[in-house]
Protein backbone atom coordinates (compact mmCIF):
# COMPACT_ATOMS: atom_id res chain seq x y z
CA UNK A 1 0.00 0.00 0.00
CA UNK A 2 1.67 3.22 -0.77
CA UNK A 3 -0.98 5.91 0.07
CA UNK A 4 0.55 8.63 1.58
CA UNK A 5 -0.47 12.00 3.34
CA UNK A 6 2.22 13.77 0.67
CA UNK A 7 0.50 12.65 -2.26
CA UNK A 8 -2.85 13.37 -1.31
CA UNK A 9 -1.87 16.80 -0.07
CA UNK A 10 0.17 17.67 -3.43
CA UNK A 11 -3.49 16.88 -5.23
CA UNK A 12 -4.91 19.17 -2.82
CA UNK A 13 -2.11 21.77 -3.12
CA UNK A 14 -2.74 21.75 -7.17
CA UNK A 15 -6.25 22.46 -6.87
CA UNK A 16 -6.10 25.07 -4.33
CA UNK A 17 -3.38 27.09 -6.43
CA UNK A 18 -6.00 27.10 -9.38
CA UNK A 19 -8.26 28.41 -6.94
CA UNK A 20 -6.30 30.95 -5.75
CA UNK A 21 -6.72 29.19 -2.14
CA UNK A 22 -4.78 31.52 0.83
CA UNK A 23 -2.44 29.79 2.78
CA UNK A 24 -3.92 29.76 5.62
CA UNK A 25 -7.24 28.48 4.74
CA UNK A 26 -5.05 25.62 2.76
CA UNK A 27 -3.72 24.82 6.21
CA UNK A 28 -6.96 24.65 7.63
CA UNK A 29 -8.16 22.06 4.92
CA UNK A 30 -5.66 20.18 4.73
CA UNK A 31 -4.48 18.85 8.11
CA UNK A 32 -6.84 16.39 10.21
CA UNK A 33 -9.17 17.30 12.68
CA UNK A 34 -8.31 14.33 15.09
CA UNK A 35 -6.18 11.63 14.98
CA UNK A 36 -6.46 8.66 17.36
CA UNK A 37 -4.18 5.64 18.24
CA UNK A 38 -4.47 3.00 20.29
CA UNK A 39 -2.71 0.24 21.56
CA UNK A 40 -4.67 -2.90 21.67
CA UNK A 41 -3.16 -6.27 23.62
CA UNK A 42 -5.88 -9.62 22.78
CA UNK A 43 -5.34 -12.94 23.80
CA UNK A 44 -4.36 -14.97 20.82
CA UNK A 45 -4.90 -19.07 20.24
CA UNK A 46 -1.96 -20.29 21.66
CA UNK A 47 -2.15 -18.10 25.24
CA UNK A 48 0.46 -15.33 24.14
CA UNK A 49 -0.30 -12.13 23.94
CA UNK A 50 -1.06 -10.15 20.93
CA UNK A 51 -0.38 -6.75 20.59
CA UNK A 52 -1.77 -4.53 17.62
CA UNK A 53 -2.06 -0.61 17.17
CA UNK A 54 -5.48 1.08 16.13
CA UNK A 55 -5.88 4.11 14.27
CA UNK A 56 -8.75 6.58 13.42
CA UNK A 57 -8.17 9.86 11.93
CA UNK A 58 -10.67 12.21 11.24
CA UNK A 59 -10.06 14.70 8.77
CA UNK A 60 -12.48 17.16 8.11
CA UNK A 61 -16.63 17.11 9.81
CA UNK A 62 -17.39 20.46 8.24
CA UNK A 63 -20.30 18.95 5.85
CA UNK A 64 -21.13 16.21 7.99
CA UNK A 65 -20.16 13.14 10.38
CA UNK A 66 -17.15 11.50 9.66
CA UNK A 67 -17.39 8.84 7.39
CA UNK A 68 -14.84 6.08 6.28
CA UNK A 69 -13.34 2.52 6.16
CA UNK A 70 -11.42 0.83 8.68
CA UNK A 71 -8.48 -1.57 7.01
CA UNK A 72 -6.64 -4.25 8.60
CA UNK A 73 -3.02 -4.49 7.19
CA UNK A 74 0.56 -4.95 8.04
CA UNK A 75 1.43 -1.45 6.63
CA UNK A 76 -1.47 0.47 8.29
CA UNK A 77 0.12 3.56 9.95
CA UNK A 78 -0.94 7.24 11.22
CA UNK A 79 0.42 8.61 7.49
CA UNK A 80 -1.61 6.27 5.53
CA UNK A 81 -4.57 7.16 7.77
CA UNK A 82 -4.46 10.49 7.65
CA UNK A 83 -4.27 10.34 3.69
CA UNK A 84 -7.01 8.02 3.21
CA UNK A 85 -9.16 9.94 5.57
CA UNK A 86 -8.26 13.30 3.53
CA UNK A 87 -9.28 11.30 -0.13
CA UNK A 88 -12.68 10.75 1.92
CA UNK A 89 -13.07 13.99 2.78
CA UNK A 90 -12.92 15.09 -1.10
CA UNK A 91 -14.86 12.17 -1.83
CA UNK A 92 -18.09 12.71 0.02
CA UNK A 93 -17.98 16.15 -1.28
CA UNK A 94 -17.68 15.10 -4.70
CA UNK A 95 -20.33 12.98 -4.89
CA UNK A 96 -22.50 15.15 -2.69
CA UNK A 97 -23.45 13.30 0.44
CA UNK A 98 -23.65 14.71 4.00
CA UNK A 99 -20.00 13.50 5.46
CA UNK A 100 -17.17 14.71 5.86
CA UNK A 101 -13.73 12.40 6.31
CA UNK A 102 -12.24 9.75 8.20
CA UNK A 103 -10.12 6.45 7.84
CA UNK A 104 -8.41 4.38 10.74
CA UNK A 105 -7.92 0.37 10.79
CA UNK A 106 -5.31 -2.05 12.53
CA UNK A 107 -1.62 -2.71 11.78
CA UNK A 108 -2.95 -6.35 11.52
CA UNK A 109 -2.40 -9.24 8.91
CA UNK A 110 -6.04 -10.73 9.02
CA UNK A 111 -4.68 -13.85 7.00
CA UNK A 112 -2.32 -14.91 10.25
CA UNK A 113 -5.41 -14.26 12.58
CA UNK A 114 -8.40 -16.95 13.44
CA UNK A 115 -11.76 -15.50 13.21
CA UNK A 116 -12.10 -15.57 17.06
CA UNK A 117 -8.59 -13.72 17.45
CA UNK A 118 -10.14 -10.72 13.80
CA UNK A 119 -13.55 -10.80 16.86
CA UNK A 120 -11.66 -10.01 20.03
CA UNK A 121 -9.01 -7.58 18.63
CA UNK A 122 -12.04 -5.82 16.36
CA UNK A 123 -14.06 -5.48 19.95
CA UNK A 124 -11.14 -4.32 21.51
CA UNK A 125 -10.62 -1.39 19.19
CA UNK A 126 -14.34 -0.75 19.51
CA UNK A 127 -13.98 -0.29 23.06
CA UNK A 128 -11.10 2.23 22.94
CA UNK A 129 -12.73 4.31 20.14
CA UNK A 130 -16.27 3.93 21.15
CA UNK A 131 -16.22 7.84 22.40
CA UNK A 132 -15.52 8.88 19.27
CA UNK A 133 -17.32 7.36 17.07
CA UNK A 134 -21.36 7.03 16.20
CA UNK A 135 -23.85 7.54 14.24
CA UNK A 136 -23.73 11.65 14.03
CA UNK A 137 -20.00 11.54 15.17
CA UNK A 138 -18.30 9.07 13.01
CA UNK A 139 -19.93 6.14 10.88
CA UNK A 140 -16.76 3.27 9.68
CA UNK A 141 -17.18 1.34 7.38
CA UNK A 142 -15.27 -1.77 5.14
CA UNK A 143 -11.91 -1.29 3.22
CA UNK A 144 -9.01 -3.73 2.48
CA UNK A 145 -9.10 -6.96 4.59
CA UNK A 146 -12.49 -6.08 6.78
CA UNK A 147 -16.16 -7.21 5.78
CA UNK A 148 -19.66 -7.20 6.59
CA UNK A 149 -18.56 -9.81 9.70
CA UNK A 150 -16.07 -6.93 11.04
CA UNK A 151 -18.89 -4.13 10.82
CA UNK A 152 -21.04 -6.43 12.56
CA UNK A 153 -18.92 -6.94 15.44
CA UNK A 154 -18.75 -3.64 15.89
CA UNK A 155 -21.99 -2.49 16.06
CA UNK A 156 -22.81 -5.11 18.31
CA UNK A 157 -19.62 -3.81 21.02
CA UNK A 158 -20.51 -0.41 19.80
CA UNK A 159 -24.36 -1.19 21.24
CA UNK A 160 -23.55 -2.17 24.26
CA UNK A 161 -22.03 1.10 25.56
CA UNK A 162 -24.43 3.43 23.42
CA UNK A 163 -27.94 1.12 22.89
CA UNK A 164 -29.12 -0.53 19.63
CA UNK A 165 -27.26 1.53 16.61
CA UNK A 166 -27.66 0.35 13.67
CA UNK A 167 -26.39 3.49 11.82
CA UNK A 168 -22.32 3.37 14.12
CA UNK A 169 -21.27 1.25 11.16
CA UNK A 170 -22.57 1.01 6.95
CA UNK A 171 -21.52 -1.76 5.02
CA UNK A 172 -22.80 -4.27 7.43
CA UNK A 173 -24.30 -7.45 6.53
CA UNK A 174 -27.76 -7.74 4.85
CA UNK A 175 -29.70 -9.68 7.93
CA UNK A 176 -28.21 -7.38 10.04
CA UNK A 177 -29.60 -3.53 8.93
CA UNK A 178 -27.53 -3.57 5.85
CA UNK A 179 -28.38 -2.50 2.37
CA UNK A 180 -29.37 -4.35 -0.50
CA UNK A 181 -26.81 -3.50 -3.34
CA UNK A 182 -23.58 -2.41 -1.11
CA UNK A 183 -21.24 -5.15 -1.44
CA UNK A 184 -21.21 -4.39 -4.94
CA UNK A 185 -21.75 -0.86 -5.22
CA UNK A 186 -17.83 0.12 -5.59
CA UNK A 187 -17.68 -1.83 -8.60
CA UNK A 188 -21.40 -0.57 -10.28
CA UNK A 189 -20.56 2.71 -9.61
CA UNK A 190 -17.01 2.73 -11.21
CA UNK A 191 -18.81 1.04 -14.38
CA UNK A 192 -21.04 4.51 -13.99
CA UNK A 193 -18.51 6.34 -14.43
CA UNK A 194 -17.07 4.11 -17.36
CA UNK A 195 -20.34 4.53 -19.01
CA UNK A 196 -20.39 8.54 -18.81
CA UNK A 197 -16.69 8.88 -19.76
CA UNK A 198 -16.95 6.70 -23.00
CA UNK A 199 -20.21 8.69 -23.79
CA UNK A 200 -18.14 11.79 -23.77
CA UNK A 201 -16.24 9.81 -26.57
CA UNK A 202 -19.23 8.86 -28.48
CA UNK A 203 -18.43 4.84 -27.59
CA UNK A 204 -19.77 2.41 -25.42
CA UNK A 205 -18.72 -0.13 -23.16
CA UNK A 206 -19.79 -2.91 -25.90
CA UNK A 207 -17.43 -1.15 -28.07
CA UNK A 208 -14.01 -1.39 -25.50
CA UNK A 209 -11.33 -3.56 -24.56
CA UNK A 210 -10.16 -3.61 -21.02
CA UNK A 211 -7.59 -4.81 -18.37
CA UNK A 212 -8.55 -4.87 -14.54
CA UNK A 213 -5.77 -5.13 -11.40
CA UNK A 214 -7.25 -6.85 -8.71
CA UNK A 215 -10.21 -9.13 -8.43
CA UNK A 216 -11.50 -8.39 -4.84
CA UNK A 217 -14.57 -6.72 -3.83
CA UNK A 218 -14.09 -4.05 -6.45
CA UNK A 219 -12.08 -5.17 -9.26
CA UNK A 220 -14.74 -8.31 -9.54
CA UNK A 221 -17.98 -6.28 -9.44
CA UNK A 222 -16.39 -4.43 -12.17
CA UNK A 223 -15.47 -7.38 -14.52
CA UNK A 224 -18.99 -8.43 -13.43
CA UNK A 225 -20.45 -5.01 -14.83
CA UNK A 226 -18.90 -4.33 -17.36
CA UNK A 227 -18.85 -8.13 -19.06
CA UNK A 228 -23.02 -7.72 -18.58
CA UNK A 229 -22.99 -4.87 -20.40
CA UNK A 230 -20.39 -6.63 -23.46
CA UNK A 231 -17.34 -5.29 -22.35
CA UNK A 232 -14.19 -7.18 -23.44
CA UNK A 233 -11.87 -8.06 -20.33
CA UNK A 234 -8.30 -8.72 -22.18
CA UNK A 235 -6.32 -8.92 -18.98
CA UNK A 236 -7.22 -9.44 -15.00
CA UNK A 237 -5.09 -9.85 -12.06
CA UNK A 238 -4.81 -10.47 -8.24
CA UNK A 239 -1.90 -11.27 -5.81
CA UNK A 240 -1.67 -14.85 -7.40
CA UNK A 241 -0.64 -13.41 -10.88
CA UNK A 242 -2.10 -12.03 -14.10
CA UNK A 243 -4.45 -13.55 -16.81
CA UNK A 244 -4.91 -12.75 -20.15
CA UNK A 245 -7.17 -13.65 -23.03
CA UNK A 246 -7.07 -10.65 -25.86
CA UNK A 247 -10.65 -12.52 -26.80
CA UNK A 248 -12.59 -11.99 -23.99
CA UNK A 249 -12.33 -13.92 -20.33
CA UNK A 250 -15.28 -15.44 -20.04
CA UNK A 251 -16.33 -13.30 -16.74
CA UNK A 252 -18.76 -15.27 -14.94
CA UNK A 253 -17.07 -18.84 -15.59
CA UNK A 254 -13.91 -16.90 -14.07
CA UNK A 255 -16.24 -15.48 -11.37
CA UNK A 256 -17.10 -19.29 -10.06
CA UNK A 257 -13.44 -20.26 -10.76
CA UNK A 258 -12.42 -17.59 -7.85
CA UNK A 259 -15.18 -18.40 -5.81
CA UNK A 260 -14.45 -22.35 -5.96
CA UNK A 261 -10.53 -21.43 -5.38
CA UNK A 262 -10.81 -19.27 -2.31
CA UNK A 263 -11.33 -15.98 -3.96
CA UNK A 264 -8.24 -16.31 -6.23
CA UNK A 265 -7.95 -16.00 -10.24
CA UNK A 266 -4.80 -18.35 -10.21
CA UNK A 267 -5.44 -21.95 -12.39
CA UNK A 268 -8.39 -20.46 -14.59
CA UNK A 269 -8.10 -22.34 -17.50
CA UNK A 270 -9.89 -19.85 -19.87
CA UNK A 271 -6.99 -17.42 -20.45
CA UNK A 272 -3.36 -17.77 -20.00
CA UNK A 273 -0.70 -16.98 -17.27
CA UNK A 274 0.33 -12.94 -17.81
CA UNK A 275 2.82 -11.62 -15.40
CA UNK A 276 0.70 -9.47 -12.57
CA UNK A 277 2.31 -6.11 -12.82
CA UNK A 278 1.78 -6.44 -16.90
CA UNK A 279 -1.84 -6.06 -16.34
CA UNK A 280 -1.24 -2.35 -16.09
CA UNK A 281 0.20 -2.21 -19.14
CA UNK A 282 -1.83 -4.39 -21.79
CA UNK A 283 -2.82 -2.81 -25.66
CA UNK A 284 -6.71 -1.96 -23.78
CA UNK A 285 -8.56 0.77 -24.33
CA UNK A 286 -9.55 1.20 -20.68
CA UNK A 287 -7.33 0.31 -17.38
CA UNK A 288 -9.00 0.11 -14.36
CA UNK A 289 -6.14 -0.19 -11.16
CA UNK A 290 -8.65 -1.93 -8.36
CA UNK A 291 -6.36 -3.30 -5.91
CA UNK A 292 -3.59 -1.30 -4.51
CA UNK A 293 -2.34 2.03 -3.80
CA UNK A 294 0.90 3.52 -6.12
CA UNK A 295 0.97 1.19 -8.90
CA UNK A 296 1.12 3.75 -11.52
CA UNK A 297 4.43 5.66 -11.02
CA UNK A 298 7.06 7.58 -13.01
CA UNK A 299 8.59 4.10 -13.19
CA UNK A 300 5.62 2.62 -15.79
CA UNK A 301 3.28 5.36 -16.73
CA UNK A 302 5.27 6.26 -20.14
CA UNK A 303 4.15 2.46 -21.32
CA UNK A 304 0.64 2.39 -20.18
CA UNK A 305 -0.70 1.57 -23.44
CA UNK A 306 -4.66 2.77 -22.26
CA UNK A 307 -6.05 5.86 -22.91
CA UNK A 308 -9.00 5.69 -20.18
CA UNK A 309 -7.53 5.14 -16.68
CA UNK A 310 -10.48 4.98 -14.23
CA UNK A 311 -9.36 4.79 -10.59
CA UNK A 312 -11.18 1.66 -8.68
CA UNK A 313 -8.54 1.69 -5.65
CA UNK A 314 -7.47 4.65 -3.71
CA UNK A 315 -4.68 6.26 -4.38
CA UNK A 316 -3.23 3.83 -7.39
CA UNK A 317 -1.36 7.06 -8.87
CA UNK A 318 1.82 8.83 -7.98
CA UNK A 319 1.61 12.21 -8.23
CA UNK A 320 4.78 12.06 -10.98
CA UNK A 321 2.59 9.65 -12.26
CA UNK A 322 -0.10 11.87 -13.10
CA UNK A 323 1.74 14.60 -14.21
CA UNK A 324 3.27 12.03 -16.98
CA UNK A 325 -0.23 10.63 -18.10
CA UNK A 326 -1.75 13.58 -18.26
CA UNK A 327 0.89 15.15 -20.58
CA UNK A 328 0.23 12.06 -22.82
CA UNK A 329 -3.42 12.72 -23.26
CA UNK A 330 -4.14 9.62 -21.38
CA UNK A 331 -7.87 10.64 -19.38
CA UNK A 332 -7.70 9.73 -15.58
CA UNK A 333 -10.92 9.31 -13.67
CA UNK A 334 -9.48 10.33 -10.17
CA UNK A 335 -10.32 7.45 -7.27
CA UNK A 336 -12.59 10.61 -5.10
CA UNK A 337 -15.05 10.29 -8.18
CA UNK A 338 -14.41 6.73 -9.65
CA UNK A 339 -14.29 4.53 -6.19
CA UNK A 340 -17.15 7.11 -4.51
CA UNK A 341 -19.98 4.18 -4.84
CA UNK A 342 -19.50 2.68 -1.53
CA UNK A 343 -19.36 5.47 0.52
CA UNK A 344 -22.62 6.55 -1.67
CA UNK A 345 -24.54 3.43 -0.92
CA UNK A 346 -23.32 3.37 2.85
CA UNK A 347 -24.89 6.55 2.49
CA UNK A 348 -28.14 4.68 1.40
CA UNK A 349 -27.34 2.39 3.95
CA UNK A 350 -26.98 4.69 6.85
CA UNK A 351 -30.28 6.41 5.85
CA UNK A 352 -32.15 3.63 5.97
CA UNK A 353 -30.70 2.77 9.03
CA UNK A 354 -31.60 5.92 10.53
CA UNK A 355 -35.42 6.12 9.21
CA UNK A 356 -35.83 2.25 10.26
CA UNK A 357 -36.73 1.98 6.37
CA UNK A 358 -35.59 -0.42 3.63
CA UNK A 359 -35.11 0.22 0.16
CA UNK A 360 -35.39 -2.16 -2.62
CA UNK A 361 -32.00 -3.09 -4.42
CA UNK A 362 -33.46 -1.29 -7.98
CA UNK A 363 -33.98 1.78 -5.52
CA UNK A 364 -30.27 1.92 -4.54
CA UNK A 365 -28.96 1.12 -7.90
CA UNK A 366 -31.28 3.82 -9.37
CA UNK A 367 -30.32 6.44 -6.96
CA UNK A 368 -26.74 5.56 -7.09
CA UNK A 369 -26.45 6.13 -10.62
CA UNK A 370 -27.90 9.66 -10.40
CA UNK A 371 -25.38 10.43 -7.58
CA UNK A 372 -22.70 8.74 -9.95
CA UNK A 373 -23.30 10.13 -13.13
CA UNK A 374 -24.22 14.04 -11.29
CA UNK A 375 -20.85 13.63 -10.04
CA UNK A 376 -19.26 12.73 -13.22
CA UNK A 377 -20.95 15.65 -15.62
CA UNK A 378 -19.99 18.20 -12.84
CA UNK A 379 -16.58 17.69 -13.15
CA UNK A 380 -16.30 16.60 -16.77
CA UNK A 381 -17.89 20.05 -17.51
CA UNK A 382 -15.08 21.80 -14.92
CA UNK A 383 -12.07 20.12 -16.43
CA UNK A 384 -13.30 21.27 -20.24
CA UNK A 385 -14.38 24.70 -18.36
CA UNK A 386 -11.06 24.94 -16.78
CA UNK A 387 -8.68 23.37 -19.21
CA UNK A 388 -7.70 20.89 -16.34
CA UNK A 389 -7.35 17.40 -15.15
CA UNK A 390 -10.61 15.25 -14.17
CA UNK A 391 -8.55 14.86 -10.68
CA UNK A 392 -7.69 18.99 -10.60
CA UNK A 393 -11.60 19.34 -11.48
CA UNK A 394 -12.78 17.37 -8.81
CA UNK A 395 -10.47 18.82 -6.15
CA UNK A 396 -11.48 21.84 -7.27
CA UNK A 397 -15.56 21.16 -6.71
CA UNK A 398 -14.67 18.89 -3.16
CA UNK A 399 -12.35 21.69 -2.15
CA UNK A 400 -15.25 24.41 -3.19
CA UNK A 401 -18.06 22.54 -0.99
CA UNK A 402 -15.98 21.66 1.95
CA UNK A 403 -15.27 25.55 2.06
CA UNK A 404 -18.20 26.83 1.83
CA UNK A 405 -19.92 24.30 4.33
CA UNK A 406 -16.94 26.04 6.85
CA UNK A 407 -17.60 29.26 6.13
CA UNK A 408 -21.65 29.37 6.71
CA UNK A 409 -21.11 27.45 10.03
CA UNK A 410 -18.46 29.93 11.39
CA UNK A 411 -15.56 29.67 13.29
P1 LIG B 1 -10.19 -6.60 -1.62
O1 LIG B 1 -9.34 -6.94 -0.46
O2 LIG B 1 -11.55 -7.18 -1.75
O3 LIG B 1 -9.43 -6.96 -3.00
C1 LIG B 1 -8.13 -6.58 -3.27
C2 LIG B 1 -7.69 -7.31 -4.53
O4 LIG B 1 -6.39 -6.85 -4.90
C3 LIG B 1 -7.58 -8.81 -4.36
O5 LIG B 1 -8.08 -9.46 -5.51
C4 LIG B 1 -6.08 -9.03 -4.26
O6 LIG B 1 -5.67 -10.32 -4.68
C5 LIG B 1 -5.60 -7.97 -5.23
N1 LIG B 1 -4.18 -7.71 -5.12
C6 LIG B 1 -3.41 -7.60 -4.00
N2 LIG B 1 -2.12 -7.41 -4.35
C7 LIG B 1 -2.10 -7.39 -5.71
C8 LIG B 1 -1.06 -7.23 -6.65
N3 LIG B 1 0.22 -7.06 -6.28
N4 LIG B 1 -1.37 -7.25 -7.97
C9 LIG B 1 -2.66 -7.43 -8.36
N5 LIG B 1 -3.69 -7.59 -7.50
C10 LIG B 1 -3.38 -7.56 -6.19
O7 LIG B 1 -10.23 -5.01 -1.64
P2 LIG B 1 -11.29 -4.08 -2.36
O8 LIG B 1 -12.36 -3.75 -1.40
O9 LIG B 1 -11.63 -4.63 -3.70
O10 LIG B 1 -10.42 -2.75 -2.53
C11 LIG B 1 -9.51 -2.55 -3.60
C12 LIG B 1 -9.15 -1.09 -3.66
O11 LIG B 1 -10.33 -0.32 -3.84
C13 LIG B 1 -8.47 -0.52 -2.40
O12 LIG B 1 -7.58 0.51 -2.81
C14 LIG B 1 -9.63 0.11 -1.64
O13 LIG B 1 -9.22 1.12 -0.74
C15 LIG B 1 -10.43 0.66 -2.80
N6 LIG B 1 -11.84 0.91 -2.50
C16 LIG B 1 -12.67 -0.09 -2.06
C17 LIG B 1 -14.01 0.19 -1.82
C18 LIG B 1 -14.99 -0.88 -1.40
O14 LIG B 1 -16.19 -0.57 -1.27
N7 LIG B 1 -14.59 -2.12 -1.24
C19 LIG B 1 -14.48 1.50 -1.97
C20 LIG B 1 -13.62 2.50 -2.42
C21 LIG B 1 -12.29 2.18 -2.67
Amino acid sequence: MAESFEDTTFYFRKAAQVMGLPERIQRMLQNPDRVVKVELAIELDSGDLGVFTGYRVQHNGARGPFKGGLRYHPTMDEDHAKALASLMTWKTAVVDIPYGGAKGGIDCDPKQLSSGELERVTRRFTQKIHEVIGPTIDIPAPDVNTNAQVMAWIMNEYSKFHGFSPGVVTGKPLDLHGSEGREEATGLGVTFVIEEALRRQGAEISQRSFAVQGFGNVGSNVCRHLSKRGGKIVAVSDHTGGLRNPAGIDVPALLEHARRSGGVIKGFPGASPLDADSVLLEPVDVLVPAALGGVLTKENAREVRAKLIVEGANAPTTPEADEILHSRDVVVVPDILANAGGVTVSYFEWAQNIQHFRWELEDVNQKLRKYMTRAFTTIWDLAQAKRVSLRTAAFIVAIGRVGKATVLSGL
